[in-house]
């Protein structure tokens, strides 16, 4: 093995750099949207609805309610659920900014919960003593795909009746105790964003078995409008006629985009499969390595594998996690980190949050990394990772 690191200087592992996350596109995807380009509807037509209910199957669930992205998804949850003014939602501060950020659109209060130190998702006993009488709800996040533990979380909600919105924007095909991530809290967003599971280049998903939430997040999707002669207060004007009654967006996604994420959805299966393939390699070739902790999953769940996350220890290495990153990156090697704990960004801190609010959550970011994984790797690429981590921590080792 090359000993110099290229950040050093020396040759790097790869030639070409490796990104954490991208899309798989093949020609049947181009065709699938080509065709839509050829048809009368680029937006509200039928495809929406096909992939709508495709996704619904897919995860054993009711309804489906698909959204420009999963960040508007999320916010129309929050809006179905009623937070308003005054309410408190429970989240966890390791996650994409989203997860919070849809609570202050509603006007409500993010409050954040500190997370498990083995999976690293949001941990129940900090959710129980965050709940005060103005929680309404409780947005847990499946961090990388590994499933948040829902039984716990569910039994909180209904002593403190609480509404459930699982941000599973990494958890598509996901599965808790032998059932898929979709159909178990309230309301559960999945986003289609390039690096997730299947893509709509944007786009996103709330999928429910709750016909009042449907309703109202069919509704908040096209400006709190409906020409649904069930809702409709006035129903004689005439055929013309609709009807707005309350304030919502245009969130709408194009049926070009459903027609790619039709598509895309019949290659899921392979997508995941592939993914824990990688992962599996990641876990069996990296494990010599005493300085890093793998990611641990819990026999109840079966992650979907959205992302990889390794931790550092970092007292058996003589650098910080900072170098070592970079020195990763030299060798051309897409990494990245997960999260930085939400409150923590200045916006946040604007707002009044303190650091020092979930500990746990603030030490792991200090410690993780995240190795590229996507389904479009090739095993050469996946080895190329591996070492480029094995060559960078060993040179660092104590
Ligand atoms: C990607 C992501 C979102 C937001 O989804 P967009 O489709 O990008 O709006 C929300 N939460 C988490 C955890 C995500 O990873």
């Amino acid at each position: 093995m090359n000993s110099k690191l290229a950040i050093h200087g020396g040759k790097p592992v790869r030639e070409h750099y490796l990104p954490y996350g991208r899309q798989t596109i093949n020609e049947d995807d181009i065709q699938a949207v080509v065709n839509v380009l050829n048809s009368e509807y680029l937006t509200t037509g039928p495809i929406v609805n096909k992939f709508e209910n495709e996704i619904a199957k897919y995860v054993g669930a009711k309804y489906a309610v698909a959204f420009s992205n999963g960040t508007a998804a999320l916010h129309g949850a929050c809006f179905a659920a009623g937070i308003s003014e005054g309410d408190e939602v429970i989240t966890s501060p390791i996650t994409f900014a989203a997860s919070a950020n849809c609570i202050l659109y509603q006007g409500g209060t993010p409050i954040f919960a500190d997370i498990d130190p083995e999976t690293y998702n949001i941990d129940p006993d900090s959710i129980k003593e965050k709940v005060t009488d103005r929680t309404k709800a409780i947005i847990p996040v499946h961090f990388t795909g590994q499933p948040a533990a829902m039984d716990e979380i569910l039994k909180i909600a209904r002593e403190h009746e609480l509404i459930v919105i699982e941000d599973a924007a990494h958890a598509l095909g996901a599965v808790y105790k032998d059932k898929k991530i979709g159909p178990i809290g309230d309301m559960t967003m999945f986003s289609f964003h390039p690096v997730k599971h299947i893509t709509t280049g944007e786009g996103g998903i709330i999928t429910t078995d709750n016909e009042e939430y449907y309703r109202k997040l069919l509704q908040f999707r096209t400006h709190g409008i409906t020409r649904d002669p069930m809702i409709l207060r006035d129903n004689h004007q005439g055929p013309w006629y609709y009807e707005m009654h309350f304030l919502g967006f245009n969130y709408r996604i194009t049926d070009i985009q459903a027609a790619l994420g039709l598509s895309q959805l019949s290659k899921l299966d392979n997508f995941i499969k592939q993914r824990k393939k990688y992962a599996g390699m990641y876990n069996e070739q990296l494990k010599e390595l005493s300085a890093v902790i793998l990611p641990k999953q819990m026999g109840e769940a079966e992650s979907s594998w959205h992302l990889f996350v390794i931790r550092l220890k970092l007292p058996l290495l003589r650098c910080n996690r900072k170098e070592l990153f970079k020195a990763i990156q030299a060798e051309n090697i897409g990494i990245n980190v997960h999260y930085i704990p939400v409150y923590t960004l200045p916006y946040y801190q604007k707002l009044g949050y303190n650091a020092g609010i979930c500990p746990k959550a603030e030490k792991l970011y200090e410690e993780i990394i995240t190795l590229p994984l996507f389904p479009g790797m090739t095993e050469p690429d996946v080895m190329d990772v591996i070492r480029s981590v094995k060559k960078v921590i060993n040179f660092y080792s104590l």
